[in-house]
């Protein structure tokens, strides 16, 4: 049943925009992000449906879904149209990590609108002088004094945010960042980093208000030209606050809780868009004739599929096994890393160094050798499959 209702909402909204999104790209025009006009309510739709906290318990308005069946309908969407359905799962990483560490004030703050599909969540780490290391991470907290929305207060925020995944869209209201930053004064490096709820406007009242989180530029990602990437300014006007998630200090180790997660879902995507690609070609193996087969070798006889000729033959089992080992590989890591991460959260302590390198590796393999599928699919398909549609 859930699996159908994937399959419906992929069918009637995203695979259409598929090829209109991709071609038109996300814009910024006068300071904010332009996406395709369908996006918004496609986004609302996710929410209203459920599908942003679908995995989440009941108590807090989730339908629990098992990771299985969850990961194997974001499967679907991401076979559709993966740069549609990065955006309301990145809500539902960036709201997960808000839920597993912050106070219950900021998630009843922040999460039913991120559920609701009406507040876009993004995890905002890389800067421009810190990619891969982290500990160098040049933004910065400071403490306000004044009242914030739980007993942390509210800090500070000043820096710069590049590649932010739909860090700015105008099909939402508002984005709420989980954004690393460095609080003045406390240890240097990685120890010193802290996690921050960062939103582009303030909820004051029932106004929204904006909190100096500028967009100074758009970049687009090969592959899902549709969603947007994007640079951000933080608090070049001094105007911007952020509120502490958890305790000061522990910001990367929480925020691999959202990297992991990323980073399996990345490797599963590369699998689903593979294996869109798998079954295109397999139909048009199946339906385009093309000579005879080796063994009646007759020209009287009438042409057969290219999927009886042993090469074709060999691509698509080359495109078919690669697909299911990755997805395998990957539903076992997703497992495990749940397992883990549970255990984690009660512990309060424990190690995701085996889960994140194995979730990076195992990302960066699946999607490498996806290449070589596609590669295939393009083989098999030949001459067509260089059109631009
Ligand atoms: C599709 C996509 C979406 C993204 N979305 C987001 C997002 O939503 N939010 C966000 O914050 N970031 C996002 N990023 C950015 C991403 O997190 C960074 O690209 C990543 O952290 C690497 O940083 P970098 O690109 O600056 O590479 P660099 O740090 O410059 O690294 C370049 C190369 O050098 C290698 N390298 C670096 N240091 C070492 C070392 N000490 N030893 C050995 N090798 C090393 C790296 O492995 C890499 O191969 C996204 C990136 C991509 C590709």
């Amino acid at each position: 049943m859930v699996l159908d209702a994937a399959a419906k909402i992929s069918e009637t909204f995203l695979k259409p925009l598929l090829t209109v999104m991709d071609r038109d790209e996300p814009k910024l025009v006068d300071g904010k992000i332009r996406v395709h006009p369908h996006l918004g309510p496609i986004i609302r739709k996710f929410g209203e449906d459920g599908w942003i906290n679908a995995p989440f318990s009941l108590e807090e308005g989730g339908q629990q879904l098992p990771a299985s069946i969850m990961n194997a309908a974001t499967f679907v969407f991401g076979a559709a149209n993966y740069s549609a359905s990065v955006f309301p799962f990145l809500t539902t990483g960036a709201a997960n990590l808000l839920r597993s560490f912050g106070s219950p004030e900021l998630v009843n703050h922040f999460a039913p609108h991120m559920y609701a599909g009406r507040w876009q969540g993004t995890m905002a780490l890389t800067e421009p002088d810190a990619g891969s290391s982290l500990s160098d991470i040049s933004t910065s907290a400071e403490p306000t004094n004044g009242p914030g929305l739980d007993a942390s207060g509210t800090y500070r925020i000043r820096g710069q945010k590049i590649y932010i995944s739909a860090g700015d869209h105008d099909a939402v209201e508002n984005v709420v960042h989980l954004m690393l930053a460095k609080i003045k004064g406390g240890p240097p490096g990685a120890k010193g980093i802290s996690l921050f709820v960062v939103p582009q406007k303030r909820l004051v009242g029932l106004e929204l208000v904006d909190n100096d989180v500028l967009t100074a530029g758009v970049h687009h990602k090969m592959g899902y030209k549709g969603a947007p990437i994007v640079h951000l300014m933080i608090g070049s006007n001094d105007g911007t606050i952020g509120y502490l998630v958890g305790e000061p200090h522990q910001g990367l180790r929480y925020m691999f809780q959202m990297m992991n997660e990323a980073r399996i879902g990345v490797g599963m995507n590369a699998v689903s868009i593979g294996t869109a690609a798998y079954y295109a070609s397999l139909e048009y193996a199946r339906e385009r004739p093309q000579g005879r087969h080796i063994l009646e070798k007759s020209s009287g006889l009438q042409q057969v599929p290219i999927v009886r000729h042993a090469d074709v033959k060999r691509m698509l089992l080359f495109q078919k096994s690669v697909l299911d080992g990755g997805f395998t590989g990957l539903t076992t890591l997703l497992q495990l890393s749940l397992r883990r991460s549970a255990r984690w959260r009660r512990r309060r302590k424990g190690r995701c160094c085996f889960i994140a390198g194995s979730a990076d590796t195992h990302r960066q393999i699946v999607s490498f050798r996806n290449g070589y599928t596609n590669h295939e699919c393009s083989r098999t398909d030949s001459g067509r499959s260089w059109l631009h549609y």
